[in-house]
C-alpha cells in the first residue's frame, strides 16, 4: 500500500465513524488521494456531483481528518477522476445482477422486481432499541404507526434529531415490524439521497414512469434524512407529488431529518408544511444512565464481557452520540480479539482518546454545566454555589446537581464540593427529586433538554 493510500484509508476510517452509513457510501466509497503537492492534497472523486457535494458539506471534516494523519496539510482540492468513474460504473452493473440471483442472509429484501430495490437492515428492530426519556416520544409514535399505519394524526410521522441518535434504527424498525406483521404490505425504504439520485437518473434515461410506479405504489414509505431535499428543486417537486399521492390514499409516510420541518434550509414551504401536517417527534441526546443501558445491551449483543465500572467510563466520555458509543465498543472488541486480552481501563481510555480526537470539544466539564444552567435561568453562577435560597436559584441549583450527576457522572460528595461545600445527602435529595419528576413534568423536561442542547452545541 502506498503512503497516499495509507493516509486516505485512515481518513476514511474516521469519516465512517462520523457520517451515516448512507452518506459515507454515497460520497466517499469511491474516492482516493490522487496527489500530494507539498501542503495541498488532491482527492479524486467519481463525478462532479460528488465534487460539489463533498466540497459543500464535508470539506471541513475531510480537512480536519487529513490533518490528523498528514499534519502538513493546509488545503484540499477535489478533482473528478475518470478512472474512478469507471470503477463506479463497473461496480454498479454486477451489483444489479447479483441482486437478482443471490440473497444475502443479512439483509431483508423489500422489493424484488425493480432496480430501485432497497434493503432494510433486519438488525434494526424494536427489540434492541433502548428507550429512555430522550427518545420515548419517537418510540411511542413508531409503535403506534405499526399498530395503525396511515392514521391521519400520525401521517406523516417525522423524526428529527442530531447524528447517531437512532433515527435510522427506529425508521427501519418500523419497516421490519410492519413486514413481520403484515407480510403483504409493500414497504419502501430509501435514504433521501437515493431518491434524489434516482430522480436525476430517471430524467436522464426518460424512465420517470418507473420511478413513479416504484414509490407511489408503496403502502408504507420510509424516507431517511429528508433534509437532503434541501436546494434540490426538481427532486422536491417530484417528492411533493409522491407524498400527496400516498397521503391521499392514506398510506403511511415516515421521514427522518436532522432538523425540524421548518428549519430545513432551501425547501419549498408547501413541502415543509406537509411534513408538519402529521406528527413531529424529536430525538435528544441520551443521558448518562441511558448511555450505560445502551452500552450494556450492545455488549450483550456482541458478547463482550466488561465491568460496570468500565461501562460507566465509556458512558462518561462519549456523551452525545450512540453511534460513537458503538464505535468505541467495536474497537475494544477488535483490540481484545487481536491481542487476546481482556478490556481494561487503560485500553478503554486510549481508545476513547483516539476516537474522540475530533470530539474532544464534546468533553463537558462541571464549570460549563454551571455556566449553561446559570445562563438558562438568568441567575449568577456564584449564586448557584452560594447559600442563597430564592425559588429560582434553588431550582437552578437542583437542575445543576442533576446534570452534574447524569451528564458527567460526578459522585454526590463531589457535586457537593463543586456546589460550594454542600452535604452529599442534600445533593442526593436534589438529584433524586429531579429524576423522579422530570418525566412527568414537561417544564422540567424542557429546561433540561434546552440546557443540554446548549451544552452540546457549543462544545
Ligand atoms: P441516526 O440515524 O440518528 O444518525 P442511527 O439510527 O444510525 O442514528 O444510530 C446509530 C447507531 O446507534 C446504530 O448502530 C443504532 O443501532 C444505535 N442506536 C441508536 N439508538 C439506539 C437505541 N435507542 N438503542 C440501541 N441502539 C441504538
Ligand atoms: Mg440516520
Amino acid at each position: 500500500m502506498s503512503n497516499n493510500e495509507k493516509i486516505w484509508e485512515s481518513v476514511l476510517g474516521e469519516l465512517k465513524l462520523l457520517l451515516s452509513e448512507a452518506n459515507f457510501n454515497t460520497w466517499f466509497k469511491e474516492t482516493k488521494i490522487i496527489n500530494i503537492e507539498k501542503d495541498k492534497i488532491i482527492v479524486g472523486v467519481p463525478h462532479t456531483f460528488a465534487q460539489e457535494w463533498i466540497q459543500q458539506k464535508f470539506h471541513k471534516i475531510v480537512l480536519e481528518s487529513l490533518k490528523n494523519h498528514y499534519p502538513e496539510v493546509t488545503g484540499v482540492e477535489y478533482q473528478v477522476s475518470t478512472h474512478l468513474r469507471e470503477i463506479v460504473a463497473h461496480k454498479i452493473e454486477p451489483e444489479l445482477q447479483k441482486n437478482h440471483t443471490h440473497t444475502n442472509p443479512n439483509t431483508k429484501k423489500i422489493e424484488h422486481s425493480s432496480k430501485y430495490e432497497t434493503t432494510i437492515n433486519p438488525n434494526y428492530t424494536f427489540d434492541n432499541f433502548i428507550v429512555g426519556s430522550f427518545n420515548r416520544l419517537s418510540y411511542a409514535a413508531a409503535k403506534a404507526v405499526v399498530k395503525k399505519p396511515g392514521e391521519a394524526i400520525r401521517n406523516p410521522l417525522y423524526f428529527y434529531g442530531g447524528v447517531g441518535l437512532g433515527k435510522t434504527h427506529l425508521l427501519q424498525a418500523i419497516g421490519n415490524e410492519i413486514l413481520k406483521k403484515y407480510p403483504k404490505k409493500r414497504v419502501v425504504y430509501a435514504p433521501c439521497e437515493k431518491f434524489a439520485n434516482e430522480y436525476i437518473q430517471a430524467i436522464q434515461k426518460q424512465e420517470m414512469d418507473k420511478l413513479k410506479a416504484y414509490y407511489r405504489n408503496a403502502d408504507i414509505l420510509l424516507i431517511d434524512d429528508i433534509q437532503f431535499l434541501s436546494g434540490k428543486e426538481g427532486t422536491q417537486e417530484e417528492f411533493f407529488h409522491t407524498f400527496n399521492a400516498l397521503h391521499q390514499g392514506n398510506r403511511q409516510i415516515v421521514m427522518t431529518s436532522d432538523s425540524r420541518p421548518d428549519m430545513i434550509p432551501k425547501i419549498a414551504e408547501r413541502l415543509s408544511s406537509r411534513f408538519n401536517g402529521g406528527m413531529v417527534a424529536d430525538f435528544q441526546s441520551p443521558d448518562f444512565e441511558t448511555r450505560q443501558a445502551i452500552l450494556k445491551s450492545k455488549c450483550e449483543e456482541k458478547g463482550l464481557i466488561i465491568s460496570d465500572e468500565l461501562i460507566s467510563d465509556i458512558a462518561q466520555a462519549i456523551q452525545s452520540n450512540i453511534r460513537e458509543l458503538e464505535g468505541v465498543l467495536n474497537k475494544i472488541i477488535a483490540h481484545c480479539d487481536l491481542y487476546g486480552v481482556e478490556p481494561s481501563a487503560k485500553l478503554i481510555s486510549t481508545i476513547i482518546k483516539q476516537s474522540t480526537v475530533k470530539q474532544k470539544n464534546v468533553h463537558i466539564n462541571a464549570d460549563e454545566i454551571l455556566m449553561r444552567v446559570a445562563e438558562h435561568f438568568s441567575v449568577e453562577k456564584n449564586d448557584i454555589k452560594s447559600k442563597k435560597r430564592t425559588k429560582d436559584v434553588s431550582y437552578a441549583r437542583q437542575i445543576a446537581m442533576f446534570l452534574l450527576r447524569e451528564e458527567i457522572g460526578y459522585s454526590h460528595p463531589k457535586i457537593g464540593e463543586v456546589l460550594g461545600g454542600r452535604d452529599h445527602t442534600t445533593i442526593m435529595h436534589g438529584v433524586n427529586k429531579i429524576k423522579e419528576i422530570k418525566d412527568s413534568d414537561d417544564l422540567i423536561g424542557r429546561d433540561l433538554s434546552l440546557i443540554k442542547e446548549q451544552l452540546y452545541s457549543f462544545n
